[in-house]
């Protein structure tokens, strides 16, 4: 993982912008690692999900702050995660980015899902579709000697139970990709369960991140009539001294 400057992240979250949340985390990671537009949107979810904490840990320490909402009674609740209790064991299955099943008398051969197909399911409204287009693209083969027929064709002699057990199978080869919240209302008592996507926080608390820092160009540049490039060649302790002193 490189170490960017200030100046370096603002570039990156200005050209990534126009790509949608999942593929925008993604070309964040390609960022930081210097990698190929579209690596990091080719790892398996939980691969990516692993990074992307690793990355939030490394920019913002280890502890998340999250806001909750009652279902039951509305309560609000202010949660305090630490990133090593999200971090799940790495799956030897994971690793290998590939699984086979017996599914309805034939042998599936799947890849695991990336964020491109997960983009491309999200396009689709109707869930059942969605999950079938993120099948038919993690779909390799069916049987041993009929690669000619992976992809759609094969898909559509799949039955729907089928289509259901093959998502499931997916999910439980990669459960970095789903993380749930256990939460427990203090009011009501009333339990439920909550997803946590770590690419959307990421991104959320590195737009607040880049208002604060223009917000110190802004005050620093006014105060002082450097330019921006000055002031982000600041290393961030040098800046809140010059803040304070404007600030007084
Ligand atoms: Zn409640």
């Amino acid at each position: 993982m490189s170490t960017l400057s200030s100046a370096d992240w603002l570039d990156l979250l200005d050209s990534s912008r126009s790509l949608p949340p999942p593929l925008r985390a993604c070309a964040l990671l390609d960022g930081v690692w210097q990698a190929e537009p579209g690596w990091a949107a080719s790892l398996p979810l939980g691969q990516r999900d692993r990074q992307l904490l690793e990355l939030q840990q490394a920019l913002f320490g280890p502890q998340l702050e999250l806001l909750a909402e009652c279902p039951r009674c509305g309560e609000r609740l202010e949660l305090a995660l630490q990133v090593p209790d999200l971090m799940m064991p790495i799956q030897p299955q994971t690793s290998a980015e590939e699984l086979t099943l017996e599914l309805d008398g034939r042998t599936l051969r799947c890849r695991l899902p990336d964020s491109r197909d997960l983009w491309a399911a999200a396009q689709l409204a109707e869930e059942g579709q969605a999950r079938a287009l993120l099948m038919s693209r993690c779909l390799q083969a069916v049987d041993s000697r009929a690669e000619a027929r992976a992809g759609d064709d094969a898909l559509v002699a799949l039955s729907d139970s089928a289509l259901q057990t093959l998502s499931a199978a997916l999910s439980a080869a990669d459960p970095q990709a789903h993380t749930e919240l256990a939460l427990q209302c203090p009011a009501c008592q009333h339990d439920w369960s909550e997803g946590f996507d770590i690419a959307s926080y990421l991104l959320g608390a590195l737009a607040s991140w880049s208002e604060r820092c223009l917000d110190q160009v802004h005050l620093l540049a006014r105060a002082y009539g450097w330019s921006e490039a000055q002031v982000l060649a600041l290393s961030p302790s040098r800046r809140a001294r010059y803040l304070e002193r404007v600030l007084a």
